[in-house]
Formats: C-alpha cells, sequence, structure tokens
C-alpha cells in the first residue's frame, strides 16, 4: 500500500510537469496538434491508471481498493472532467494520429522541454558526437565486453562531460543538473555505459563540493572535471545492498593511516579508476549509520593484466548482461593503507548523511540515463517497424505495433519532463529528493517497458545478438536495480510522504 502511495504521486508529479509544459509550449507557439494529442493521450493514461491500478511491476498494481476505497466511493468523486479525460483521452484515434507525427518526425514528435541557449548547445554537440563516434560502435563493445577504449574517454572529457554541472572555480563548466541531464540523456541513447560513465564523477563531484576540505577540492575537482582523474563508487557490500546503512568493511586508524577490511561488491569501473570514494565503519560501536564514513581513496590505474595492482586489495570481475563499457567488480581489502587526509571532510562518523545529500543529484542523473535509454528503444523500433513488411505493409500500419511506439514516445517524453522538472529544482536550490525519486521510478520502468516493447517489434530478430535492440534490453534491465531499487525507491517516497 505504501508503495501504491508513492506511484501514485509519480503520476501527480508526472501530471503536473506535463500541463506545466503544454501551457508553456501553447503560450509560446500558439497549437501543434501533435503536442496537444500528447497532453490527451498521456494524460487520459495516467488518470485511467489511477482509477484502474498503476503497474508498478509486470505484476504488482498499486490499486484505489487497496487503500480501503470501495469502487462507489472512488466513482462518486469522479466529476465529469474526469470522466471526459479518461473516455476521449487515450482513445485508438489519438493514438494512431500522434504514431503519424511519430513517424514524420523520425521519433521527436513534441516540443521539446524547456532548455536554454547553453543547454541546447550541449545537446547537439553531443548529438552530433555521438552519432559519429559512439552509435557506429557501441553495438560492438557491448558484444565483446570490452572496455570503453580511453581515446573515447579522453574525447569526453575534453568536450567537458564530466564536469557539466561542476562549478567553472572547480574546473567544470558550471552548467548545473539539467545541463547534466541533456548530456546524459544524449549520451545514454548512444550507449548507456557511456552515459553512465558521468554517474561516478557526479557523485564524487557532489560529495567533494559538499562535504570535502578546501585541500580535497583544489586536488581533485579540476582533474575530475577534466576527465583526467577516473572515479569509482564503492558502497555495496555481498550482505548489505539496499541496506547500506548496516556494512561492515572497517576503516581503523594506525599511526598515519586508515587501513581499510573488508569486502566491497558490484563496483563499476573499479580496475580503471584512480580514485575510490569508498564507504566504510569506523566506528564499530555504532552499528547504524552513524558508525560510517567517506573517503576519498587514491589506487594506481589497473589494466588487463593486473587489473588491482594496490597493495592489500584484491578484485575479480562478475560477468554481467549488459550495462557493458566499465565492468563490475568484487573487491576484497585486506588491511589496504590510506592516508589520515583520505577521510571526507574533516570528521568522522558523517558518512552516511554526505551520502544521502548526493541520492537527489544521482538519482536525476540516472532517470536521464533512463530517458536515453527509452528514446533509443523508441528510434530503433520506429526505424524496424518502418522497414518490415509484413502481410504487404510496414508493420507499422498494424495498430498493435503503432500503439506500442506511441507509449515508448509519450514515456521518454513524460521520462524527460519528470527528469529535468526535478533538475530544475535542484538548479534552483529546492529540495528535491521526491521530484528525483519520482523520475527515477517512473524512467526505470519506462526504459524497461520501451526496451521490452521494441524487442516485441522485431519479433524473432529482437532476440538476435546481432541487432542492437538486444542490447537496450539488456540495458534498459539495470535501471530497476541500482541507484535505489524500485522497492527501495517507492519507499523512501512514501515514507517522505506519511513523515509530511
Ligand atoms: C550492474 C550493477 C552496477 C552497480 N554499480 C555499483 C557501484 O558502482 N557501486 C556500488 O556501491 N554499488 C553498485 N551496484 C550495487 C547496487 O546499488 C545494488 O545491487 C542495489 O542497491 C541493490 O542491492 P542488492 O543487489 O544487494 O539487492 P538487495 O538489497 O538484496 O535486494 C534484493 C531485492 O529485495 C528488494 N528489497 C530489499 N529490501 C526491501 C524492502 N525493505 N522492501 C521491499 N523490497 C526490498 C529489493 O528491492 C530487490 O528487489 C551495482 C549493481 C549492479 C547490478
Amino acid at each position: 500500500m505504501t508503495h501504491g502511495l508513492a506511484w501514485l504521486q509519480v503520476h501527480v508529479f508526472a501530471t503536473r510537469e506535463l500541463l506545466t509544459w503544454f501551457e508553456r509550449v501553447r503560450s509560446a507557439n500558439s497549437f501543434r496538434e501533435a503536442n496537444e494529442l500528447f497532453v490527451r493521450v498521456a494524460c487520459g493514461e495516467l488518470l485511467d491508471q489511477v482509477l484502474s491500478g498503476i503497474p508498478m511491476s509486470q505484476s504488482e498494481f498499486a490499486r484505489l481498493r487497496d487503500f480501503g476505497l470501495v469502487r462507489e466511493e472512488t466513482t462518486a468523486r469522479q466529476d465529469a472532467d474526469i470522466f471526459t479525460i479518461v473516455a476521449c483521452g487515450n482513445t485508438p484515434e489519438h493514438r494512431h494520429r500522434l504514431a503519424q507525427f511519430i513517424v514524420d518526425s523520425d521519433g521527436e514528435p513534441f516540443d521539446a522541454v524547456e532548455i536554454d541557449e547553453a543547454e541546447r548547445q550541449i545537446r547537439s554537440h553531443l548529438r552530433s558526437y555521438v552519432k559519429h563516434r559512439i552509435a557506429p560502435r557501441a553495438h560492438e563493445w557491448h558484444l565483446a565486453d570490452s572496455l570503453i577504449p580511453m581515446d573515447i574517454i579522453a574525447e569526453l572529457g575534453s568536450l567537458g562531460v564530466f564536469g557539466v554541472s561542476i562549478p567553472e572555480i572547480h574546473g567544470g563548466m558550471g552548467s548545473g543538473k539539467v545541463a547534466m541531464c541533456v548530456a546524459t540523456e544524449e549520451l545514454s541513447r548512444g550507449f548507456l555505459g557511456i552515459g553512465s560513465l558521468g554517474t561516478r564523477s557526479e557523485i564524487a563531484a557532489e560529495l567533494i563540493l559538499h562535504a570535502g576540505t578546501s585541500a580535497q577540492k583544489e586536488r581533485y575537482l579540476p582533474a575530475i572535471a577534466s576527465g583526467r582523474l577516473l572515479t569509482t563508487a564503492v558502497f555495496t557490500e555481498p550482505e548489505s545492498g539496499s541496506d547500506l546503512a548496516s556494512i561492515s568493511t572497517s576503516a581503523r586508524r594506525h599511526g598515519d593511516s586508515y587501513r581499510i577490511t573488508g569486502s566491497k561488491t558490484w563496483i563499476t569501473h573499479a580496475a580503471r579508476a584512480d580514485l575510490m570514494i569508498l564507504l566504510a565503519r569506523t566506528n564499530r560501536e555504532i552499528h547504524g549509520y552513524g558508525g560510517l564514513s567517506l573517503f576519498l581513496i587514491e589506487k594506481p590505474r589497473g589494466d588487463d593484466i593486473q587489473p588491482f595492482p594496490a597493495r592489500g586489495m584484491t578484485g575479480s570481475e562478475i560477468g554481467v548482461l549488459g550495462y557493458r563499457g566499465m565492468k563490475e567488480y568484487e573487491l576484497t581489502f585486506d588491511g589496504f593503507e590510506t592516508p589520515l587526509d583520505s577521510l571526507l571532510g574533516d570528521r568522522e562518523g558523517a558518512g552516511f548523511k554526505q551520502l544521502m545529500h548526493t541520492f537527489e543529484s544521482a538519482r536525476i542523473q540516472t532517470a536521464a540515463r533512463a530517458v536515453g535509454v527509452t528514446q533509443a528503444a523508441l528510434d530503433t523500433a520506429l526505424k524496424y517497424a518502418r522497414e518490415r513488411i509484413q502481410f504487404g505493409k510496414s508493420i507499422i500500419e498494424f495498430p498493435r505495433v503503432a500503439d506500442k511506439i506511441v507509449h515508448m514516445a509519450i514515456d521518454a517524453q513524460l521520462g524527460r519532463l519528470l527528469t529535468q522538472g526535478a533538475a530544475h529544482r535542484k538548479d534552483s536550490l529546492h529540495r528535491c529528493d521526491l521530484e528525483a525519486g519520482a523520475a527515477k521510478l517512473f524512467a526505470a520502468r519506462a526504459a524497461w517497458s520501451a526496451a521490452d516493447n521494441a524487442v516485441q517489434i522485431h519479433g524473432g530478430n529482437g532476440y538476435s545478438l546481432a541487432f542492437e535492440v538486444s542490447r537496450l534490453l539488456c540495458d534498459a534491465r539495470i535501471l530497476n536495480i541500482f541507484e535505489g531499487a524500485a522497492e527501495i525507491q517507492a519507499q523512501i517516497i512514501a515514507r517522505r510522504l506519511l513523515s509530511g
């Protein structure tokens, strides 16, 4: 029931963002039929799902009766407007017409979400870069399960990708979270691994900006922004994933250093990273989050022959379905030494709270990654559906195929609106944990649904490794698991709502 409440909130935010966007584009551009159809179909569907059941996953629905509301009560509260929106919104005729706009616009039928000139430039540069340098090679990297080449990382560094939201005085672009979302979506549309390189720099930079000492800011931020220093987030342990506050890896003071002992798992890009952001227990007397501290730990960059050359640290690779390009590792620390000044900030025991502070940005960034994957699924499904002929016509002409495409386009735009709405709040220094959580929850579900539908549209070819859509399916699946699994995300939103 509480998770259902969170999903209701997601629908409220989605509807609000949709209507705010529509008011803006309508006053700027007068009338555009595609925008109008989008609002009708999306509002009709969002509202219909509230009344009939919101899919939290394939098998779980949030239904109003779960809140103790009987049918007569909900019917009595529906006014004529609600009946009209549901009955006349998501109709076959509207979807059919919208599908035509989607085909004519190559998958981008709606007015853009509000971005300024600088953000528009970022989008256009990165779109062109991805088209020429990433898209042609992404599937090859995925199939070979190889690391993203270093020359690509250097190019992304010179494009400023790692420092989009790092302030200019620290060597970044100083462009804020909306720009970060725009960049992340474009990169993830080409390859999720590329869009995810920036996740680590985003988390590291947020932490250092918020809690680091002046020396740490000076030492690390310019290097992170330029892409010279690759970072990795070392939080999860074999016995503590969602319940991060219970981790047991310890950091003990010993002379002029800390000694780290314990196991970590699922650490992305660990071998090649130069700087680990590591969560460890500095006070074993305190079992919950109060005994945890964060560390900025430098390590030598590993390679294929010797992935973990540092003393006191070993690791092995975890084979994965998708999300390739950085590789995942299990790590073991056995008395690994790091200087005292690698403690983030100047106080032990603040690690969990410092980490919580980054969750808003990290979730917004992950939501933007999910929007990129959703759009990629739409791009590839649309192309295939136009080209594939069955029963003498393009399969896009069959309503069940076109409807799937319409659904993807709507989800991509709603995900974008939610994500950039949360980013706007963050940029204007408002609390946005609810909005960021809602964006992540919605966009991750949308990416999985879009990838699944895109495979369906490809028929048997969707199941072939030779087709890029098979990669999108694997990539999309992870978005509901990391940065707060969907259930945990819903739990956090519901707790916030219920605590007032
Ligand atoms: C590809 C990949 C990359 C990753 N990268 C990193 C990284 O770079 N750094 C890092 O530190 N971690 C990383 N992670 C770890 C990731 O953050 C965790 O996998 C995630 O937090 C879930 O933890 P878990 O796997 O231990 O699952 P668990 O916590 O064991 O959860 C298992 C299931 O139970 C559900 N569940 C748990 N508690 C509740 C509850 N209270 N109510 C309802 N349902 C619940 C979960 O939602 C989930 O469905 C990565 C993981 C993957 C797969």
